[in-house]
């Protein structure tokens, strides 16, 4: 029964509009007083801004204000820095208590606070990518070789390069997949180099000649840094959850997504120590797996009942381009249009806009 914002209701506190806070959110936001905790006014789907690059209208669908689907929760746009047994700060003064804590906080950038200012930054990157003629990428992982696929693909005339400093690409999948892109990148032109890294702080000639770790010379009118961003997990490091972070940053959880030791607090995302790669399928799955938990113990459910998550086995489909894609599924890798079918037209942003409850098209 919905009781009204505040009704009676108990508190429960998301913190991180990502993947997986935005899709708890929006799931409890009937069953709860919700209150979502974010750096920004929008939730970005992270695997469609590479496209945007390319195409800034690909943005209008994949940059959503939180507003669009919370209609029914408070909205704090600001960065939470501390945490108690019963509140959260946020950056701007603000304390918000909670009965129930939702942390998921996974990765953390220097992204504009609307969504306007987000688009414009798109448009800002497009007209970069259109008026080079080189162009260097910084970084191997899905990010690099994304980009470097649309760019390959949306924009032939570039002279691409990517600078990977590990031994191979996509260092999160199988060695088969990261060959097999390889492959594909090398008969698209793009020029890879592995097992170095570029000098960002030695950048001459206007910002257009850069020297790597073998000390190779390589002009560019323009680089792309691609090197991952950092786990959301720094500011817990002054907070009573500190003890809770394993040494890599991560919160760690029990099988119920509860941080360990902690009956009301929830982490879900990338944030956790799952031991399953880090994907924001995964991290939807978490958000349904946390908002089943949360409503059985707001309705008094022993906690016997409650629902355990079996971590995944390694999957993944990085796309390369509008058409082609590289998936890495549990005994084999696939490369080409098949996988591509799957995630490299639309990047699931239908799909995540209709687990939001939005229209698919705009
Ligand atoms: C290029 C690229 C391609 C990808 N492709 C895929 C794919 O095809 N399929 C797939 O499943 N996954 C893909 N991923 C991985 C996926 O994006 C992540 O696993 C997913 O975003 C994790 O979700 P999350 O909610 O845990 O964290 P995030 O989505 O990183 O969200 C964290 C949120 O917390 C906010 N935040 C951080 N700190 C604070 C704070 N102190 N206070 C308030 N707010 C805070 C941030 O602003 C952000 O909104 C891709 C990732 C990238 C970068």
């Amino acid at each position: 029964m919905d009781l009204g914002l505040g009704g009676g209701r108990r508190r429960v506190v998301v913190i991180g509009g990502g993947v997986a806070g935005s899709l708890i959110a929006k799931s409890i936001q009937f069953l709860s007083d919700v209150t979502l905790i974010d750096q920004k006014e929008y939730f970005e789907i992270p695997w469609a801004s590479l496209r945007a690059m390319v195409e800034p209208s690909f943005g209008e669908r994949s940059v959503i204000n939180h507003r669009d689907y919370l209609t029914n929760g408070r909205l704090v746009t600001s960065s939470a820095i501390n945490v108690t047994e019963t509140e959260v700060l946020t950056a701007e003064g603000r304390l918000i208590a909670y009965d129930y804590l939702v942390i998921a906080t996974g990765h953390t950038d220097s992204f504009p606070k609307t969504r306007t200012e987000r688009l414009k930054e798109y448009q800002a990157e497009y007209e970069k990518i259109n008026s080079a003629h080189s162009i260097l990428i910084v970084g191997g992982g899905p990010t690099g070789v994304e980009l470097a696929g649309e760019i390959a693909v949306d924009c032939p005339d570039k002279n691409l390069t990517l600078v990977h400093d590990g031994s191979r690409l996509l260092e999160f999948i199988g060695p088969k997949a990261a060959d097999k892109t390889l492959n594909w990148l090398t008969s698209k032109k793009v020029e890879v180099k592995l097992e170095q890294s570029v000098r960002l702080d030695d950048i001459s000639d206007g910002g257009k000649t850069y020297l790597t770790s073998d000390g190779d010379i390589l002009k560019a009118d323009c680089h792309f840094l691609c090197t991952g961003k950092p786990l959301g997990s720094l500011w817990l490091r002054g907070t009573n959850l500190k003890n809770n972070l394993d040494n890599h940053g991560r919160l760690m959880v029990d099988e119920n997504l509860r941080v360990k030791g902690r009956k009301n607090v929830f982490a879900i995302g990338d944030i956790t120590d799952v031991p399953e790669i880090k994907q924001g399928y995964l991290a939807q799955k978490h958000a349904l797996v946390a908002a089943k938990n949360l409503k059985l113990l707001m309705e008094g459910e022993k906690e016997s009942k409650l629902a355990k998550y079996q971590p995944s086995s390694v999957k993944a489909i990085v796309s390369l381009g509008r058409r082609d894609a590289v998936a890495q599924l549990s005994f084999t890798t696939v490369i080409g249009s098949v996988p591509g079918m799957i995630k490299s037209r639309d990047l699931f942003v239908g799909k995540t806009r209709k687990k939001l409850g939005l229209e698919i098209k705009l």
